[in-house]
């Protein structure tokens, strides 16, 4: 066995293996299906029969063929899922023939199969292979499985991997793209009885197969249909990729009619009601994208409501919607899916452009008819917003629309410079940022297209491309060469530094006055340019009698010119600065750069002439969400507060940021009722370059209940996974206590100057790892400082849970070391979060504002430090304090099931047991014994989300630390004590 298989091996790598064809003209291959394909419920999996005519039209002879076996990714220990213990799914091939003899000499590597032929195939000639094979489907994933008797079905089949002027497409698959040839399909598809059928192509038999009470079917469960017979739904499809299809007996069908096309919309039952706008505007999409692209010249288009777990997935004249995507509370993002999904019909459907090595071909085309088809339809503004959001969302909730949407994507990475990629990589080679190239960027460079050519002729542009590729495959160059013949314009400039590149694009207006106003007026306007980007500049003048013109600032003297537009002299990228004086008639109001231009700045406040950068000012308001991309934004917010010494405390919070990233501020101020006097404490961060990206400069300075003090700091993020979080930050701090009424804890008087030197590592992945988080600060006396110090401390938690349940552990260790003479605020605390850490928090920071008997008596207390619960009943503030700690907490949240009835309060609440073991110690290292154990139960509430959202507030929890093992002599280790701590975000 072992030599017959090794010398096959020999044979195969001997033989010349032709992957390149000789000439690269083009041409097309053409395949004729003919599949039949039978749905078996009690294994998940279809026994197809599947009949091939491969009609090879290259001009190559071929001595091999290759096929694509996708549903092979499903295997255990896939490329695509490594994670895989066993099979999922699969192809199972039972047998192959090659014109009708059996053939065994082939070979499958994961999802590819290499078949060698006896005969070669000549230019012109075809040949008929048959390929007997029971396809398992998975259960649910992104682009189709299975869920109970539903089933989405895609890439089940076996198809050739395309052979083009570039030769053999030999991917693994990846989960990623797709590339087939074009063909014809003629499918039969036998599933039981009262299973209705969506699918690419026409249904032949649909007076057969179904009946007027198709509706009666839902809710019959699997063994009901098992031994039902099956029936065969005959479709026929042409000019077509791919085929699919999707089944369930529930499904309820709705149609409509645009031009000679139906639209079929298959709905889960359960989404009956839901799902019922979309008869209202379906026809409309197609209608507008026929008219801005090409018409769509299938008979028939179905929507499918399904169990894919992406949010949508195109299929020729067919998509699949996640039943997740809830059109009454996400309206939006529900009526986007579906206008993508569709609009893949052009653009993958018509234009079968190779996906895999030049996925924005699709997505990026897509994503463009994706805003445009929103806007056209939905208006531009606010075309995301969700529905039911209740009184406070109604008044103060966010905007946001499809076109915001993408350029926050693609303009919080580019600021950061987190790209990685340019758009033009094949899909399998992009980083964990490739979705928002492929989609929000391409999308919008397609904008900036449009911007450079105008209007018309990126009309004519992109009909010309549908009318010449349809049915065919496309590539970059050839869009690029309608571009050129279109427009008679070589716009290599623009292409190149937009798909191969991931420079950034960023225009200033540096400079606008009036220089000369002796015969008509002049004006000097000089423009920056701060990035490598360079575009063609409009500059848009409104002038005081409020008449409006546009001038064009070209990229080349004697290139392309708009001859809509007014042209000024050329701005030649080789030069960071342009300047232009223009003579006008009347006076200039105003100068700003092309809003679509500059949609893709990533710094969009200095892009028009007006003293101050266009500001957005918003009262209570949720903006920050989806800030706008063009303006600074500023959100107001009362203050009220209270403490015993200030009593009320009145103020205002203005938090301001350009997308969050520059420039931003939170500046609060507070009127204190009782002292007459003002509290205030601002804070401002600015990304800094020099430091590296993902670096911040960040200042404080404040005045507050009772503390003064300020602080400069550096912060570093130093990895870019979507998982995980390091950040390094530096800060040089100082702080004087100026009124020590306030104080709730221990603080010594004087001037504290310090560094603080911190490293912090935390997982954001919250699947069904243990969750880490790590947490190390150095801090050191600097110039100035009445205490002479070092501290060092660090802070891991690990986190476990139980899959699916409400059980989890949380074990938390802390250690502390510190020399000199440390202040009281910063030592270490036995049973609690040392003053420094409290002052952190606007209700553990002062005498009152959290009822101050508790206090008083040692209940209440807030996390941090040593952790120790319970001590702080029954010893005097300098006994928990020290400079040296070692503490180790083990938190058990248990299952409640009160929380299964729902009933409010109820519901959030979940019970726990801790126990808790620790010391803090001055000098000498204290004995085992010495070490101060308690344990004990506990209640956490999950507080109302309005707490969380207003005040940061994250739960409120009851400790009862029943045993504790060093008590005040005569007093009982086992007793009833209790404590409350709030937990903030
Ligand atoms: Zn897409």
């Amino acid at each position: 066995m072992i030599r017959i298989c090794s010398s096959v091996v020999l044979v195969l790598l001997m033989l010349p293996v032709k992957l390149i064809p000789s000439d690269g003209a083009y041409f097309q291959q053409y395949v004729r299906y003919r599949i039949v394909a039978d749905l078996q419920l009690d294994d998940h999996s279809i026994a197809v029969q599947e009949t091939l005519l491969y009609h090879n039209q290259s001009p190559d002879t071929l001595s091999d063929l290759f096929f694509h076996l996708y549903l092979n990714k499903h295997r255990k220990a896939s490329l695509a899922l490594p994670e895989l213990k066993f099979d999922t799914g699969g192809i199972d091939l039972h047998n192959v023939t090659v014109n009708d003899s059996l053939h065994e000499d082939y070979r499958i590597d994961q999802t590819l199969m290499h078949l060698p032929l006896n005969a070669p195939l000549v230019p012109g000639d075809s040949l008929q292979l048959t390929f007997k094979f029971s396809a398992v489907i998975p259960p649910s994933t992104g682009r189709y499985g299975y869920q109970g008797v539903h089933y989405d079905v895609g890439n089940w089949y076996i198809t050739p991997v395309v052979y083009d002027r570039y030769g053999w497409h030999l991917h693994q698959h990846l989960d990623n793209e797709f590339y087939q040839e074009w063909g014809y399909f003629r499918v039969t598809i036998r599933v039981p009885q009262d299973f209705i059928v969506g699918a690419t192509g026409n249904l032949l038999n649909g007076n057969e197969v179904i009946s007027p009470d198709e509706f009666a079917a839902s809710d019959r469960q699997r063994a009901e249909y098992a031994d039902s017979v099956l029936i065969p739904w005959e479709f026929e499809a042409d000019k077509v990729h791919d085929f699919a299809w999707t089944t369930d007996p529930s499904y309820l069908r709705k149609q409509v009619e645009w031009n000679g096309t139906t639209l079929n919309f298959l709905i889960l039952d359960y989404n009956e009601e839901s799902w019922h706008e979309v008869t209202d505007w379906g026809a409309k999409v197609v209608e507008y994208l026929s008219q801005t692209f090409g018409r769509y010249p299938y008979k028939q288009m179905t929507v499918a409501d399904t169990y894919i777990r992406a949010g949508g997935i195109e299929y020729p004249q067919l998509v699949m919607i996640n039943d997740f995507i809830n059109p009454d509370y996400e309206p939006g993002e529900f009526r986007a899916v579906i206008i993508h999904e569709i609009a893949h019909n052009w653009f993958y459907g018509l234009l079968g452009n190779n996906q895999l090595e030049h996925e924005w071909l699709d997505e990026g085309f897509t994503t463009f008819a994706e805003i445009k088809a929103m806007e056209y339809i939905f208006g531009t503004e606010g075309n995301l917003e969700m529905r039911n959001r209740g009184w406070y969302a109604e008044h103060f909730g966010y905007h946001n629309d499809v076109r915001r949407d993408h350029l926050l994507s693609y303009l919080t990475l580019a600021k950061f410079n987190q790209e990685e990629d340019p758009i033009d990589l094949h899909a399998d080679y992009l980083g964990p940022n490739g979705y928002t190239l492929q989609y929000s960027k391409a999308g919008n460079v397609l904008f900036l297209l449009e911007y450079t050519l105008g209007d018309s002729l990126f009309a004519l542009v992109m009909h010309r491309y549908f009318e010449r590729w349809r049915y065919r495959h496309p590539y970059p160059e050839d869009f690029i060469q309608i571009v050129r013949e279109v427009s008679g314009c070589n716009l290599h400039w623009f292409f190149e530094q937009w798909l191969k590149t991931d420079r950034k694009l960023d225009y200033a207006i540096d400079d606008f006055r009036l220089i000369d106003q002796s015969d008509s007026l002049t004006y000097l306007i000089r423009l920056k340019r701060k990035e490598k980007i360079f575009m063609p500049v409009d500059l848009h003048i409104t002038m005081a009698d409020s008449s409006y013109q546009v001038y064009r600032i070209p990229v080349d003297e004697f290139g392309c010119k708009r001859h809509d537009l007014l042209t000024l002299p050329s701005w030649h990228f080789s030069r960071p600065e342009y300047e232009a004086e223009l003579a006008v008639p009347a006076r200039i109001e105003h100068v700003a750069i092309d809003p679509v231009l500059t949609q893709m700045d990533i710094y969009q406040l200095d892009n028009q002439s007006s003293l101050f950068p266009p500001m957005e000012w918003h009262f209570m308001h949720t903006q920050h969400i989806a800030p706008p991309t063009n303006a600074y934004l500023w959100e107001i917010w009362p203050l009220v507060f209270y403490n015993d010494i200030d009593k009320a405390k009145l103020g205002v919070n203005l938090q301001g940021g350009y997308l969050g990233i520059d420039h931003v501020t939170d500046f609060r101020f507070w009127f204190k009722t009782a002292t007459l006097n003002l509290d205030f404490d601002l804070k401002y961060q600015q990304p800094v370059g020099w430091l590296g990206d993902l670096s911040w400069i960040n200042f404080r300075g404040y005045v507050l209940d009772g503390r003064e003090g300020g602080k400069i700091g550096l912060r570093r993020r130093l990895n870019v996974e979507d998982y995980s979080d390091i950040v390094a930050t530096l800060d040089l701090e100082v702080h004087h206590l100026s009124d020590s009424r306030y104080l709730m804890n221990a603080w010594d008087p004087g001037w504290v100057s310090d560094f603080a030197l911190g490293w912090q590592y935390s997982d954001t992945y919250d699947g069904w790892m243990p969750k880490h988080d790590f947490m190390m600060e150095f801090r050191t006396a600097s110039f100035g400082s009445n205490y002479r110090f070092s501290l060092v401390h660090l802070e891991v938690l690990r986190k476990f849970w139980v899959e699916y349940s409400d059980l989890e552990m949380d074990l938390r260790l802390f250690a502390g070391y510190g020399t000199g003479e440390v202040p009281a605020q910063y030592q270490f605390n036995l049973t609690g979060e040392n003053s420094w850490g409290e002052f952190d928090n606007d209700f553990y920071r002062a005498k009152g504002s959290l009822p101050w008997p508790w206090r008083r008596k040692g209940n209440l207390y807030k996390a941090g430090g040593g952790n120790i619960r319970g001590y702080s009943l029954i010893r005097d503030l300098d006994e928990l304090l020290g400079i040296k700690i070692l503490a180790l907490n083990i938190d058990l949240k248990l299952p409640s099931p009160l929380r299964e009835l729902y009933w409010p309060l109820i519901r959030d609440m979940y019970p726990g047991v801790f126990i808790d073991f620790g010391k803090v110690w001055d000098r000498s290292w204290p004995d085992l014994k010495d070490f101060d154990v308690s344990a004990g139960l506990a209640i956490t509430w999950e507080v109302w989300d309005w707490l969380e959202y207003f005040f940061n507030m994250r739960s409120l929890r009851l400790d009862f630390p029943l045993w504790m093992n060093h008590v005040p002599p005569g007093a009982a280790q086992t007793d009833f004590r209790w404590l409350i701590r709030l937990d903030f975000n």
